[in-house]
């Protein structure tokens, strides 16, 4: 199958798998999307959503989170990996929103990946759902299916995986198939256990038909 119709079958059949696909973290606000994509690194979005419940009802501003000594919002946010690491960078990058640009979230990516803790990744997911410019934000489940599907290398490199996906990928599609790649990531094609028996990409999908062809020897040799 060439390259494009092979894109466009993932799109579709993702589109209709996951109409409503959405960014999970809850939030109200840029500034709070913000904070939550940054303790989400390595760790889940549910545990995060747990978390901010009671975070963003304590702390609305960048000056609550700097009012408070570190220890206490370390606290706060104890039940998430590599907690003392981001409260840190939490308290860092308030002061800098304060300093620089008036308590508010910038919205260019040089700006984003400047602030403690934010990376690419969460640079692209706040650009794209706080502000509504296309992007494609690479995470775990997304660097996945994207090889699995054959959009990307194996060996490709998280940034290699997000430079293929906006060449194959139409621009006006980039964000809502950036949580469609996550909704298919975390609840079909699964890290451990995908459900390649009820694919409906099983037969472009060279890693799901390796797969059930070991299952069946297994099967048939017992
Ligand atoms: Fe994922 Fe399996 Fe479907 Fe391939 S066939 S996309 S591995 S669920």
């Amino acid at each position: 199958m060439a390259t494009s119709a092979r894109v466009r079958r993932v799109l579709d059949t993702l589109g209709e798998m996951f109409p409503d696909a959405h960014c999970e973290l809850i939030h109200s606000n840029p500034f709070e999307l913000t904070i939550a994509v940054l303790l989400s690194a390595q760790c889940t979005d549910e545990t995060v959503n747990k978390v901010t419940v009671n975070l963003f009802h304590k702390y609305k501003t960048p000056e609550d989170y700097l009012a408070v000594p570190l220890e206490q919002l370390e606290q706060d946010i104890r039940r998430i990996g590599l907690f003392r690491n981001k409260a840190k960078n939490i308290q860092k990058l308030c002061q800098i929103l304060l300093d620089k640009y008036n308590g508010e979230v910038p919205q260019k990516h040089e700006q984003l990946t400047e602030l403690p803790g934010v990376g690419r990744k969460t640079a692209n997911v706040v650009m794209s759902t706080a502000f509504g410019v296309p992007a494609i934000a690479v995470d775990t489940h997304v660097e996945r299916v994207s090889k699995r599907l054959g959009l990307a290398d194996e060996t490709d490199s998280v940034l290699e995986v997000e430079k293929k996906l906006m060449r194959k990928v139409p621009r006006v599609e980039w964000t809502l198939t950036h949580h469609r790649f996550i909704f298919f990531g975390r609840y079909h094609c699964k890290a451990q256990s995908p459900r390649c028996e009820v694919c409906l990409l099983l037969d472009m999908c060279k890693f799901g038909k390796t797969r059930m062809k070991a299952e069946q020897r297994r099967n048939n040799g017992k």
